[in-house]
């Protein structure tokens, strides 16, 4: 058949290359961010406990009640604000789903989208496929700080949708509150939405605030934030997340959402409900995640590879620059395959390419591996 396709560049992510070189070549996988420890067997208990009390049906579209509650609940408690679970959250095939559903809900052909780049791999193409024009804005190391002045001549009146992320991913680094103030500026008598990639919200290191969108009111009336159960409960594979929106915006995501996925797996929903009720559990993640942050940092200090800092999510950078002077994605096949550890060429989240000569670890790993492989990356 003839297929003239939609996404003509695009290709496998890179996540999923880089997994599967690491299985090939039996090397410690630092590449795609996923724990390689378990899940709490309170949470798993919790899980079974539903699936043996047969609550395997069909869960409502929207989500099951106890789960957007316990949201809500927990949204008030963390950024103080009221929200109202029938009408402002949806359960999602995880934040990718969410994301997708949203910019698919309001992104239509022409219509320009400002992503900031290096940027999670999932947007250009969800922009792609709905006709829409990303416009990128591209950030560049050490600090990966946003041009707001770039920011303002780039939107325009076609400007449908500005996408960020803080905590970011792959640079690990985080949102101001000036940031924030800059984008309300912006946005300010516009109608421009704002989508809000949100998922590595309890992952913020050294006292830092997370700056969410749904401490402003002004900028949540044009907000989507999208969270993630997997990131938060180490739990990637559950694929299982939320959109949070106001009404309008919500009952248009919905749409979406209904005939993408329709609904998300039910007895996980009753799971994640009860065990949302001890905000400990997700309040003591920054401090666990900067423990193995700092015992990384620490374990490859003396490495030939340069840190850049890392102030949020469980991914670090680091430049090779002095090591070799291949481009990154090779650079990254060859740490796989000859250093014995799987990396993410940070190229891949540019549309031009953009290659610093860095490269991505995910430190969500066990210490005994973590360790295990600072001692090939310190040999390289
Ligand atoms: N969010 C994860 C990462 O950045 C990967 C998710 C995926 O593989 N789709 O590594």
């Amino acid at each position: 058949m003839n297929i003239t396709s939609k996404l003509p560049e695009v290709g496998t992510t890179i996540f999923t290359i880089m997994s599967k070189m690491a299985a090939d070549h039996g090397a410690i996988n630092l590449s795609q961010g996923f724990p390689n420890f378990e899940v709490d067997p309170i949470l798993k208990d919790l899980v079974n406990h539903y699936i043996q009390s047969d609550h395997n049906q069909y869960a409502p579209m929207v989500g099951i009640p106890e789960l957007r509650q316990a949201i809500a609940k927990k949204k008030a408690l963390l950024y103080g604000r009221d929200i109202d679970p029938d009408q402002e959250i949806t359960i999602t095939n995880g934040a990718t789903e969410a994301i997708y559903s949203a910019i698919s809900a309001l992104v239509r052909s022409g219509d320009e989208v400002i992503i900031f780049e290096p940027a999670y791999d999932s947007y250009v193409p969800a922009i792609q496929v709905n006709s829409g024009v990303p416009r990128p804005i591209r950030l560049k190391s050490p600090d990966y700080k946003i041009d707001w002045e770039e920011v303002r001549r780039t939107v325009n009146e076609r400007t449908k949708l500005i996408i960020f992320n803080t905590p970011h991913n792959p640079t690990g680094s985080i949102w101001s509150h000036e940031d924030i103030e800059e984008l309300r500026a912006i946005t300010k008598g516009t109608d421009i939405f704002v989508l809000s990639d949100e998922v590595y919200q309890h992952l913020i290191y050294d006292g830092a605030q997370h700056e969410s969108v749904l401490r402003y009111d002004d900028l949540y009336r044009r907000s989507i934030v999208a969270m993630s159960f997997g990131k938060t409960f180490h739990a990637t594979g559950w694929r299982i997340g939320y959109v949070i929106a106001p009404p309008d915006i919500t009952s248009e995501i919905r749409k979406v959402h209904q005939f993408n996925t329709f609904s998300i797996n039910r007895p996980l929903q009753h799971a994640l409900a009860d065990y949302l009720n001890v905000p400990e559990r997700y309040l003591s993640l920054n401090e666990f995640f900067q423990s193995k942050r700092d015992l990384f940092v620490d374990a490859i200090k003396d490495s030939r590879f340069k840190l850049l800092p890392c102030r949020g999510t469980y991914f670090m950078l680091a430049s090779y620059q002095g090591i070799s002077d291949q481009d990154d994605q090779s650079f990254a096949r060859w740490m796989t395959k000859s250093c014995g550890v799987a990396v993410i060429p940070i190229s891949s989240f540019y549309t031009d390419d953009t290659d610093e000569h860095i490269i991505r670890f995910c430190f969500a790993k066990t210490n005994d591996l973590l360790l295990e492989a600072a001692s090939l990356i310190t040999k390289v």
